[in-house]
């Protein structure tokens, strides 16, 4: 027991440099840029649909047109000359029509065109937020990177000291106290806190736990999982 806490003793400078490293700003700033990088993705997306809905709707509008103008062309084409009264009025009425409906395709066209720039221009900053992010996260990384590298050499004489120190330390408990701590969980081991309290997460003890400890002296924690020894 006394073994196993010596380790953790000096497992805990290890720890501290851990969570230093994870606590880095560098590596909160990448986070942030990941999460801009993702969304500003997803936005380019949904604007190449939309980009699609309106280019397709460009289509339909020309294809209209086309039809409108050609009825138009044909009856500008007809001979006026042998139409009745009554034709001519129809023809004029029909006219009419068809220049009105190739003044709203009009309209309709321009206001898909001005939908495509403003697409484009979204898209064009949504691509800039992107690559900005990416930019700055390859930053960031390089900065993780060599805050990694700066103390690896003091985190592997740590390890080399932990490597004898765990020769002195039960290997079925060592195994377990290494399984918790991969698991982030830390401190491993924790004092009993009064008569029947986890010295970590307060959780009540049952007897049979406290009288487990009395006799094994070590007993598992079974809300926080952590090892509780008595002091
Ligand atoms: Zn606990």
């Amino acid at each position: 027991m006394e073994n196993l806490l010596k380790y953790q003793n000096l497992d805990n400078e290890l720890f501290k440099i851990e969570q230093k490293l994870s606590s880095s700003p560098y590596r909160k700033k990448a986070n942030e840029l990941t999460t801009i990088a993702k969304k500003s993705q997803i936005r380019s997306t949904e604007l190449e649909a939309e980009a699609e809905k309106v280019l397709a709707d460009i289509s339909d509008i020309k294809e209209k047109y086309a039809i409108n103008k050609k009825k138009l062309d044909e009856m500008l084409g007809g001979k006026l000359e042998k139409m009745s009264m009554e034709e001519l009025e129809k023809a004029n009425a029909l006219k009419g029509k068809i220049a009105s409906n190739l003044n709203i395709l009009e309209k309709l066209l321009q206001k898909a065109a001005e939908n495509v720039n403003r697409i484009l221009a979204d898209f064009n900053k949504a691509k800039k937020t992107f690559d900005d992010a990416r930019n700055q996260f390859a930053i960031c990384k390089q900065k993780i990177d060599e805050e990694t590298k700066a103390l690896e050499p003091e985190k592997e004489k740590i390890r080399k000291q932990l490597e004898v120190l765990e020769k002195d330390v039960e290997p079925n408990l060592m195994a377990e106290y290494k399984k918790k701590r991969a698991d982030n969980i830390f401190p491993v081991i924790v004092p009993l806190e009064g008569e029947n309290f986890c010295g970590r997460c307060r959780m009540e003890l049952p007897k049979v736990a406290i009288s487990r400890l009395k006799e094994k002296g070590i007993i598992t924690c079974e809300h926080c999982k952590r090892f509780i020894y008595k002091k």
